[in-house]
């Protein structure tokens, strides 16, 4: 049985440069189909693009994150003509990660935040790409920007939202992607999630080197742990883990058309 892991960030420093491409490649040897890499800001898209170019089942998405984008404040276009440019290469398969992030107090001001999350969607829209959204306590904000851009469609990675919201979300034809953040005790509303959302929107992602599932707390990340946030993704809908497997992978190979 075999994953699709939609979120990855393996240009993280916590993945040992040296070791990295054989430990890439022992996932894809293990219970690991493709993954997604999202980027952060400039250097990660290219880092995600060359490690397309290295396997034939990873896929690179690339963009600016809401955390990274005030370096870049006050040159916008160009910042963004460069991330244009890359994602027209084949392997580009979703602009992201971008949205909005307003739990920590020293992230970039919300209107900087702002302007590069609307001209990602619109870029999304212009190449025909989904876009893989990043919302931390910033749930109203999202949505009314996501409401201005109708014909932009992507994954809410990692997904906080109420049930109801995610509902919405999923009737603009949205897809919702559920970490190893669902396999912790306190987990009630992401569990909520899971069990509303019609079957043909599930999306498993390990956004390693973060969110590690229950039994690897406080550890790294990587994408073979999935396998606990399928198991109990399986228990809450009340099916196999090899129907899991089989949505989630189904899922996103439409989403991201490979
Ligand atoms: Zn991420």
């Amino acid at each position: 049985m075999k994953f699709f892991d939609t979120h990855t960030h393996y240009d993280d420093q916590k993945f040992d440069v040296i070791q990295r491409k054989d430990f890439i490649a022992s996932l894809f040897d293990g219970n690991i189909e493709y993954i997604v890499g999202a980027s952060v800001d400039e250097s990660s898209s290219y880092f995600q693009i060359a490690a397309s170019e290295m396997f034939e089942n990873y896929f690179a998405a690339v963009g600016i994150h809401p955390e990274n984008c005030a370096q870049y404040a006050g040159n916008s276009d160009e910042a963004l003509g460069v991330i244009e440019k890359l994602a027209r290469h084949p392997k580009v398969v979703a602009i992201g990660e971008t949205g909005l992030d307003f739990y920590w107090q020293d992230n970039p001001p919300r209107e900087v935040q702002t302007e590069f999350f609307e001209k990602q969607l619109d870029m999304a829209e212009r190449l025909g790409k989904p876009v893989i959204v990043h919302d931390r306590e910033a749930h109203g904000a999202v949505f009314d920007i996501l409401r201005r851009h109708p014909r932009v469609c992507g994954v809410m990675h990692s997904c906080s939202l109420s049930a109801e919201m995610a509902l919405q979300l999923c009737r603009l034809g949205w897809y919702i992607s559920f970490s190893g953040v669902v396999t912790y005790k306190n987990a009630v509303n992401v569990a909520s999630v899971v069990k509303a959302i019609p079957e043909d929107r599930l999306l498993i992602e390990t956004d390693c080197p973060y969110l590690p599932p229950a039994p690897y707390r406080g550890k790294t990340n990587n994408s073979s742990y999935i396998i606990h946030t399928a198991e109990k993704i399986a228990e809450l809908r009340d099916w196999s883990l090899e129907k899991t497997a089989q949505i989630t992978s189904q899922n996103a190979k439409r989403l991201f058309s490979v």
